[in-house]
């Protein structure tokens, strides 16, 4: 999957203070009586004997339940429709900033890393994206009710203080500094989407700019969570040792009373995505030259986005893939890597390669131009088979852990609009020729590209916004 998350790190985590006083709304759902009802049920069952129970909540909210043995745990992710393509100019950084703010505390939950700890010791996190913001934990089957109260806590009656506000928007400058300013890697991502895009908000990507974040406001965090944590912004996975029926009721006790907070969409400004190639060098205090290569990527709704997808991992997989063998195995390199998953707008297709100390930018640019003529050669035939075996036993392989399969299934369901397009994903590209991977490469070549060369300096060259 694409996505280049912010992880919650844990170090400011344990620092944060709770706050007693609360801004937001305060309703009691359990002495309520539910206001929504069930409006759907199905099963889903994308392999035999794998079964999703979905149900849809009146007010918009999607559950997806997995009942199976998992020695006594349950494992609960909610993923909110809420990411940085939802900010405006001069407000980015919001939807990381939130994700921050979901951890300062609720009514009955006032120290979130603490109860979360003891429920689950570390399995528990969040992250953040261009399109959604998802958060997860594992907690003993006898916390799982308290789980569910504290996410649904979260969704509508977090405790938000000024002085929380400002804690976290201090977590998040340094965050900046530290994972993306000064980071070769996190700088590349930045000035990768920073260069590619005109007018799509995704050309901020979900860390923002630190003078949005410094000047936002306290009302810009609370209408910000307001309109955009509801139960018809959001998808529940919950997986484990539970029964549909008994979480069914207990999801109506906790969510049931919230009601849906109107949502026309967004209309998000299109990028034009044949222009001409881009290019920018960035000097950094680093050991090594970084190339990044993008090109703009189809959307979950293109069939492209699985030929797409596929040809990334034959051509730069940082196991099987052709840089690997073409520069890694050969010392030019010291690793490649692509990502190249399709997003709700079209987002960009990465290669990156870090080279080895001592090549310069010359070299490293030199012998990836060289390598990629040789590509489509390399791959035919047994290699293009093999691989394709490789990457469905991987993809597969990525979903046995719970987590990783509850989280697989939310965040589809909140960004691609189906919670079983990872396994789509499978059937399609096990569906795909030669061919179409040969017509993929050469379409790529026409799309615009950015390219980015972080080069090793004496100093760090400073983050600049750009005029247009
Ligand atoms: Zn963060």
């Amino acid at each position: 999957m694409r996505q280049f998350w912010t992880l919650l790190a844990f170090s400011w985590i344990v620092a944060c203070s709770s706050s007693s006083v609360s801004t937001a709304e305060r309703t009691n759902s359990s002495e309520k009586a539910p206001l929504a009802t069930v409006l759907k049920e199905e099963t889903l069952e994308p392999y035999p004997g794998l079964k999703i129970d979905h149900v849809q909540f009146s007010n918009g909210l999607n559950a997806y339940i997995i009942p199976r043995e998992q020695n006594g745990t349950v494992g609960v992710v909610v993923g909110y429709e809420v990411g940085s393509r939802f900010e405006k100019v001069g407000r980015t950084g919001l939807a990381h900033l939130f994700e921050h703010m979901m951890f300062r505390g609720t009514e009955s939950f006032p120290e979130p890393f603490q109860t979360l700890s003891e429920w689950s010791g570390h399995e528990f996190n969040a992250f953040t994206s261009d399109d959604q913001t998802v958060y997860h934990e594992m907690v003993p089957l006898k916390n799982f009710e308290d789980a569910l109260k504290f996410e649904s806590e979260r969704m509508r009656k977090l405790l938000i203080t000024p002085q929380g506000f400002n804690t976290e928007r201090g977590a998040v400058v340094s965050e900046r500094k530290m994972n993306y300013e000064d980071s070769p890697g996190g700088r590349l991502h930045f000035e990768l989407y920073q260069t590619a895009f005109d007018k799509h908000p995704y050309k901020t990507t979900p860390i923002g700019w630190q003078d949005d974040i410094e000047r936002a406001s306290f009302e810009d965090a609370l209408s910000f969570y307001h309109r955009n944590y509801a139960p018809n912004r959001a998808s529940i996975a919950i997986i484990g040792d539970i029964k549909t029926d008994e979480t069914k009721n207990l999801l109506l006790k906790y969510f049931g009373s919230f009601e849906e907070v109107p949502f026309k969409g967004l209309d998000t400004p299109k990028e034009t995505l044949y222009r001409k190639n881009r290019k920018k060098t960035i000097h950094l205090k680093t050991q090594a030259v970084f190339l990044g290569d993008a090109a703009f990527a189809p959307t979950y709704n293109d069939k492209e986005a699985f030929a797409e997808l596929f040809m990334c991992v034959l051509f730069a997989d940082s196991t099987s893939g052709y840089l690997q063998h073409t520069l890694v195995e050969k010392g030019i390199a010291r690793s490649v890597s692509a990502s190249c998953s399709p997003s709700v707008d079209p987002g960009l297709s990465t290669i990156t390669i870090v080279g080895v100390p001592k090549v310069s930018a010359a070299t490293l640019e030199k012998k990836y131009e060289e390598a990629k003529k040789g590509f489509l050669a390399w791959a035919k035939n047994d290699r293009f088979e093999n691989i394709k075996k490789y990457f469905e036993i991987s993809q597969l392989e990525s979903m046995r852990s719970p987590m990783d399969f509850a989280t697989s299934i939310v965040s589809n369901a909140v960004t691609a609009k189906d919670p079983l397009y990872s396994f789509k994903l499978v059937e399609e590209v096990k569906k795909l020729k030669f061919e179409d991977i040969e017509k993929q490469f050469k379409t790529r070549e026409k799309i615009g590209h950015t390219r980015i060369l972080i080069i090793p300096a004496e100093k760090n060259d400073p983050m600049k916004k750009d005029k247009k």
